[in-house]
């Protein structure tokens, strides 16, 4: 084992090791421009980092368009950590181990009843965690941290709001629960912020500025990530794009309003719709298989979504002149049934100059998308870099 004292804590070292964990393989050269380090001290440090088997190469699969002799990249060795992401839904968990390289190593998904039931949500979620691992032959001592999405705003404490979004947990911090349960750092977010995250570094958003990510399921969420960075307001709420009023005398709403969009558009509103003109449905799942076998209800019900939520995008728009808007959710499954609507709606109700430049775009990472951006939450960590480093220095 190399000792401390071969490889200082140095900023330089600490700007690259924070570089290569938040963006993944990267060539020399690319390592080197996103750094500002010389090619020389990019080359000390690796070879310092190589020696404790931080670093490693990886072929570039990418390839080079010229035909050339392929790029080489520098990545973190399997065994440097594993990042650990959680996205707890209303009635699901998902766990998502990834090492720091950017390999999904280990995944699980179960239904699971989280509202009104906070602790075994949280027992059940440290033990799959627990279970993962197991099955890397790994255990918690290689995490660096974990990233857990909860499907309601949370404040700068990571409190959950008093906003009725999710009654069960309100005035709970679950990231500081699941810390206690795991004794590893978690770091918590939005889930439809951490839907938008992921999307913007890993999928439809991938090199784009201004990314909106338009979660659409039982309730419906916005997150936003504007130069890179998730925009969250002073309280946390930015992006409650479902508890926007479109009518003034609606019905009453779970956040107290009345009118609110996703009392038309949420998937209970949709099953209650489709449930008055005779078609027992359970939820948004069967309303798309129907749909795509032909149910002309449930297409009519899916267009006159694309249209409702396509006027409550066109003013997101119009505020925040993004370039993309990704639809996710369990209705993304929908695709252009919803899609085309939508994209009209937009063209046809924000201002032109906004509604030209958006692209309005499918999910490209399904209903993993914010249990990734738990793994994105760690993996930009700049507090884990010193862990890194103490465990690959501490004594064998
Ligand atoms: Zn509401």
């Amino acid at each position: 084992m190399t000792s401390a004292a071969a490889l200082p804590i140095s900023e330089p070292l600490q700007l690259l090791l924070d570089v290569l964990r938040a963006r993944g393989p990267l060539t020399r050269a690319d390592l080197g421009a996103a750094t500002g380090l010389s090619r020389t001290t990019v080359s000390g440090l690796l070879a310092g980092l190589r020696r404790l088997g931080l670093v490693d190469d990886a072929p570039d699969s990418a390839g080079q368009p010229t035909g050339g002799r392929p790029a080489t990249l520098v990545t973190f060795g399997r065994d440097a950590g594993l990042a650990v992401g959680v996205d707890l839904g209303r009635r699901h968990l998902r766990v998502i181990v990834s090492d720091l390289g950017h390999h999904v190593v280990a995944e699980s998904g179960l239904r699971l009843e989280v509202d009104g039931h906070a602790d075994a949500a949280l027992d059940r979620a440290a033990s799959v965690i627990d279970d993962l691992l197991a099955g890397l032959s790994r255990d918690r001592s290689d995490v660096l941290g974990v990233g857990l999405g909860v499907p309601a705003p949370l404040d700068r404490n990571g409190v959950v709001g008093s906003s009725n979004i999710l009654p069960g947990w309100v005035g709970r911090s679950p990231a500081h629960e699941l810390q206690q349960r795991l004794e590893l750092p978690v770091l918590s977010d939005n889930d439809a912020n951490l839907g938008a995250l992921a999307e913007a570094v890993w999928g439809a958003g991938r090199d784009v500025e201004q990314v909106v990510y338009l979660k659409v399921a039982t309730g419906i969420g916005a997150g936003i990530v504007l130069g890179g960075r998730i925009l969250h307001g002073v309280g946390g709420t930015a992006g409650e794009i479902g508890h926007t009023t479109v009518t003034d005398n609606g019905a009453v709403c779970r956040c107290g309003n009345r009118g609110c969009l996703e009392l038309l558009v949420g998937g209970p509103a949709l099953v209650d719709e489709l449930r008055q003109s005779g078609l027992s449905v359970a939820g948004v799942p069967d309303i798309v298989e129907l749909a795509r076998a032909g149910d002309a209800g449930c297409l009519r019900v899916l267009a006159d979504v694309g249209d409702r939520l396509g006027l409550a995008v066109a003013n997101l728009v119009n505020l925040l002149n993004p370039e993309v808007v990704v639809f996710g959710g369990d209705l993304s499954a929908a695709g252009e049934l919803v899609l085309t609507t939508l994209r009209a709606r937009v063209q046809r109700s924000a201002i032109p100059a906004a509604a030209s430049s958006v692209r309005v775009v499918s999910s490209a990472l399904g209903d993993r998308a914010e249990a990734l951006g738990g793994v994105l939450l760690v993996l930009r960590e700049a507090a884990f870099g010193p862990r890194l480093l103490s465990r690959a220095l501490a004594p064998a």
